[in-house]
């Protein structure tokens, strides 16, 4: 059930409000259902049952991949699904990418998101509990849940109130799960108000934005939002951030073969973010059946070299997953569009 009906229910049967906390305690130590929150009363249980099931959000699927990236399919109550992936580091860290809504309405061109369409926003609560999964896997593997990434599936900036919501949880102490706010990162496919919004948010959190282009003919070719909000725009909310809140943008740059990966492309980039406090991460294409490619490991490296020459903080951000169709812009469902 989601949080804000439990919480309705709790008040309806006259229950504290720490009933909550007690409830959250239990999903995070692994309670399947009501009936395994024991520090509840058994009449309450019931009751609560009656009413509903105790997650909101329920694994359908678990796939784990030859680099230990796990991924699930998770069952919403309305029938839809959505996916959510953990990603393994060294020393027992463990980062989370969540999805923030079912599907996309932004239709970029070389992403499997994008071609499933919109479904609908996730509540706070249903991301929440795809980290409090997160978090009982990373027990099982003796390692610890330290970062959560907003780049599953869906546009975070378009689901703001509810992201937000949410960091609050997984930062917050126990029940919440203590997640520091700098591991924490909200990437946008540039949905300008969304930036301008999230610059007046108090938290710490790291600005992702996914650029994939230096200029505005091909950045329209891939990623259609460019026409409402082109890369001057973008990049004028970008630096208005930083200054605002004294952090760096991190941008996301898509390599794609003959697209975008000239040298041409990487002094562009170089200039138009020349003046300001941006990290740039190369991420190499995973593929999605269309007509993109992933660029060669020359001309990767040599664009990287160039964003360096041209005193741009760069790096490569390698692909985990993809044998299990785990990795970005692979997240896709069936059920995605229309509940069951
Ligand atoms: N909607 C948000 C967050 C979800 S996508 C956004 O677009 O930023 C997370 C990241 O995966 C984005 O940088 C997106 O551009 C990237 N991505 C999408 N499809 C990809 C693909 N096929 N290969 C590599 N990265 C991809
Ligand atoms: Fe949506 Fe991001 Fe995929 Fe674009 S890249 S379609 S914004 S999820």
């Amino acid at each position: 059930m989601d949080r804000e009906a439990v919480a309705a229910q709790l008040q309806e049967f006259g229950q504290p409000a720490y009933r909550m906390d007690q409830i959250v305690r239990a999903q995070r130590a692994g309670a399947s259902s009501w009936d395994e929150v024991t520090t509840l009363g058994k009449g309450l249980r019931a009751d609560l049952a009656d009413r509903g099931p105790l997650w909101s959000v329920e694994p359908r699927e678990r796939l784990v991949s030859t680099d230990g990236t796990v991924k699930w399919r998770l069952g919403l109550a309305d029938g839809r699904e959505i996916e959510s992936v953990l990603i393994s580091h060294a020393r027992g860290r463990r980062t989370l990418c969540v999805s923030s809504q079912v599907g996309c309405a932004l239709g970029c061109t070389f992403c499997s998101t994008g071609t499933m369409g919109f479904g609908r926003d996730l509540t706070a609560w249903e991301i929440v509990e795809q980290a409090l999964i997160a978090a009982q896997e990373a027990d099982a593997q003796r390692a610890r849940l330290s970062n959560v990434v907003f780049m599953g599936m869906g546009e975070p900036m378009q689901n703001l109130p509810a992201v937000l919501a949410a960091v609050d949880e997984l930062h917050g102490p126990a029940p919440g799960l203590g997640i520091s706010a700098r591991q924490i990162a909200i990437s946008t496919v540039g949905w300008v108000p969304g930036i301008a919004e999230l610059q007046e948010y108090p938290l710490p959190v790291r600005l992702a934005v996914s650029l994939h282009a230096a200029d505005d003919e091909t950045r329209t070719r891939l990623m259609p939002i460019n026409q409402r909000y082109p890369i001057a725009s973008l990049l004028a909310a970008c630096r208005r951030y930083c200054d605002t809140t004294g952090r760096r943008v991190f941008i996301e740059y898509v390599l794609l073969d003959g697209v975008n990966d000239s040298l041409e492309d990487a002094r562009r980039l170089a200039r138009i973010l020349r003046d300001g406090r941006f990290h740039v991460n190369l991420i190499e294409y995973n593929a999605t059946g269309g007509e993109y490619a992933a660029s060669r490991p020359d001309r990767r490296e040599r664009f990287l070299l160039a964003l360096e020459r041209a005193g741009l903080e760069a790096s490569v951000r390698r692909s985990r997953g993809a044998d299990v169709a785990a990795a970005c812009g692979q997240l896709v469902t069936q059920a995605a569009a229309q509940p069951a």
